[in-house]
């Protein structure tokens, strides 16, 4: 793969496959630290000379323009951070885009409108991606990928743009790239691996690749209750991937048969509504048991024995990897597993690698020093995908 630096880049236009998916609440950025993480690959272009054209897609709206994932507020945000007005261009490849990108002149910046306002840009159709792809390569010269957060994705401008013009890898991809690197290669033992969150079935598949290289599995938010089930526990109306339990009783199976220790909550926070994530209204829970969840209730957050359970098999850690929040953390009365797992790296000496942009947000808007970790990864899916050792389109389409 060829860097930025290997690019001749200047009085040329520069299109940046960024991944600016942002937390919003309405058109507020919660969280800006994907802008943050992209901004010196789109400032160093900048000052190089480039005309750059900074695209990305956020949140996932269905394949034409809808007001509520407009990338309007990420554009004003990014001109604040890189200390540079950046044009906002209302389409992605209609007329404002092409009259925004011809008035750039060289070291200026655009942000066009959401990708995903574009069927083509996520169509599983080649021939529709490509042509899409096509339009976008029209507004530019050269590419390059520095969308971590969507390298996973065969989408027309992570994988058949880059095909289209001379590309190389921008400085965030190949940061990540290089942290995950060391997770699969000699890594500081014990390895201690922590996985939450929602998306349970995109999750899951990683489990099987890191039976091979952790020494201990730690399992907490929506995925818990998977597990639990699969070990004959009632889990009320929590979250729950029922046709995953057979693969979950294959892990446990082969866990135990390669000294692979799995750790479950032994309590949770439940509740028999889920909070008000907007007005942040006091929720009503109790802690319970993890084998005796009420049939009416939700699983929301582990519970206090199991966030010191937790915090104790962090601690001799000397790596961690750590993706999905331990509890719904946008309600305060639910952010403390996810808290008390941030606590733990912190006073652990691993270095710990937090992936997934939930994950991400939650350490910082639960007010944790970044800086403080070992890596704070963009990408969640793309991560746990490298992993688990799969290609992923957005890095073979760098190459060469
Ligand atoms: P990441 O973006 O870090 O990969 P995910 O997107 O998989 O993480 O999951 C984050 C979401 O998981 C958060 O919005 C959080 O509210 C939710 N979550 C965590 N625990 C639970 C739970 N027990 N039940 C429902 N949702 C949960
Ligand atoms: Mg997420």
């Amino acid at each position: 793969m060829k860097t930025i630096e290997e690019l001749d880049v200047a009085g040329r236009r520069v299109f940046v496959r960024a991944d600016l998916n942002v937390p919003l609440d309405g058109s507020s950025i919660t969280d800006d630290g994907r802008i943050r993480a992209v901004a010196p690959t789109i400032a160093k272009l900048a000052e190089r000379g480039a005309k750059v054209v900074v695209a990305s897609h956020l949140g996932r709206p269905k394949g034409a323009p809808d007001p509520q994932f407009s990338l309007a507020p990420v554009a004003a945000r990014l001109g604040e951070i890189l200390g540079r007005p950046v044009a906002f261009a209302t389409d992605t490849v209609g007329e404002s885009a092409k009259a925004t990108v011809a008035a750039l002149a060289d070291g200026e910046v655009t942000l066009l409108e959401n990708l995903r306002f574009n069927a083509g840009e996520t169509s599983k159709d080649d021939a529709e991606r490509k042509a899409f792809a096509e339009q976008l390569a029209g507004l530019a010269d050269l590419y390059v990928g520095d969308g971590f957060g969507a390298v996973h994705r065969k989408h027309a401008s992570v994988f058949d743009l880059p095909a289209l013009l001379p590309h190389a890898v921008g400085d965030l991809i190949a940061t990540e790239v290089g942290v995950l690197k060391r997770l699969t290669e000699d890594v500081a033992r014990p390895y201690v691996v922590v996985l939450g969150g929602a998306k349970v079935s995109d999750k899951v598949g990683v489990i099987e690749n890191l039976l091979q290289k952790a020494d201990r599995i730690l399992i907490g938010g929506g995925m818990a209750y998977t597990f639990l089930k699969a070990q004959g526990h009632e889990v009320g109306i929590s979250l729950l991937q029922e046709d995953q339990i057979p693969t979950v009783l294959g892990y446990l199976a082969e866990a135990e048969e390669r000294g692979v220790e799995f750790v479950l909550p032994t309590d949770v926070l439940v509740s028999t509504d889920f909070p008000d994530l907007r007005t942040k209204a006091p929720a009503t829970f109790s802690v319970v048991a993890a084998d005796a969840i009420p049939a009416d209730q939700e699983g929301l957050d582990i519970g206090p024995d199991s966030r010191e359970l937790f915090a104790a098999k962090l601690a001799d850690a000397k790596t961690v990897f750590w993706n999905g929040p331990m509890g719904v953390f946008e309600h305060p009365d639910y952010a403390g597993g996810t808290k008390a797992v941030a606590q733990a790296l912190l006073e652990s000496d691993a270095f710990s690698v937090v992936g997934g942009g939930d994950s991400a947000a939650a350490v910082r808007i639960l007010g944790f020093d970044e800086t403080k970790f070992g890596h704070i990864s963009t990408g969640g899916g793309a991560s746990l995908e490298y992993l688990e050792g799969k290609q992923l389109p957005g890095l073979t389409a760098l190459e060469g």
